[in-house]
């Protein structure tokens, strides 16, 4: 192994073998080091140079694990056409703005789609969203350009303070060294639906847009 890296939500494994393991943990999906035995959903087993092994434990097999060559890795099918990451230099009002351009699309659905912006999690659209007052709904097209030069800096510092506070959003989500993320996070719209909204105080209101809930204020986000 040479070396570890991300993209979007893909863990990288460089080898000197000149090939990279790509990883996904899918929604409960876990690497255990050096396991004192081997549990019933460990589906892949290897063993690093330094001897010590590492077992991936995926129970609900939403995840996945593939090789490819290091120096074509942005021609694999999991990474081929991801957007620029969110908290990276490429991530620009003047690219989301080219990317909402003439979209008749949610700017919901538009913010999660890994082609815009490389994975970016349901909670901190909703977030971010309410964060600079625009409503899920609204079309890609009819986000203004000031919206746009908000959206994006709302975007990293939601990011970043879910970063800070351990990244967390299952229970069961297990940090690498094997100690529980946090779950005590305060969110100002996701998981508050009824709720009071931090800002104006109305219920905090659900939605299903494409399959995932969407959490907003319909008075602060218009
Ligand atoms: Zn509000």
């Amino acid at each position: 192994m040479t070396g570890l890296s991300r993209r979007a939500k893909y863990g990288l494994v460089h080898t000197d073998r000149g090939d990279t393991m790509i990883f996904h943990l899918g929604m409960s999906g876990r690497m255990r080091l050096d396991p004192s035995e081997i549990e019933k959903h460990d589906h892949v087993i290897f063993e690093v140079d330094s001897g010590k092994v590492v077992a991936f434990n995926d129970a609900r097999r939403f995840g996945s694990l593939d090789f490819a060559d290091t120096d074509r890795l942005d021609l694999h099918p999991a990474l081929a056409g991801l957007g620029p990451e969110p908290l990276g230099d490429a991530f620009t009002p003047e690219h989301l703005a080219r990317a909402f351009d003439g979209r008749a699309a949610p700017v919901k659905a538009l913010l999660l789609d890994q082609r815009v912006v490389a994975g970016l999690g349901n909670i901190y659209v909703c977030e971010a969203l309410h964060v600079t007052g625009v409503h899920p709904e609204r079309l890609g097209r009819d986000v203004t350009r000031g919206e746009i030069e908000a959206l994006v800096p709302a975007v990293k510092a939601v990011l970043e303070q879910a970063i800070a506070a351990g990244g967390s959003t299952l229970r069961d989500h297990a940090q690498v060294d094997g100690e529980l993320g946090y779950f005590q996070k305060e969110w100002r719209v996701y998981g508050r639906e009824g709720g009071a909204c931090a800002v104006c105080a109305k219920p905090v209101e659900r939605r299903v847009q494409s399959g995932r809930s969407s959490f907003f204020c319909a008075t602060c986000q218009r």
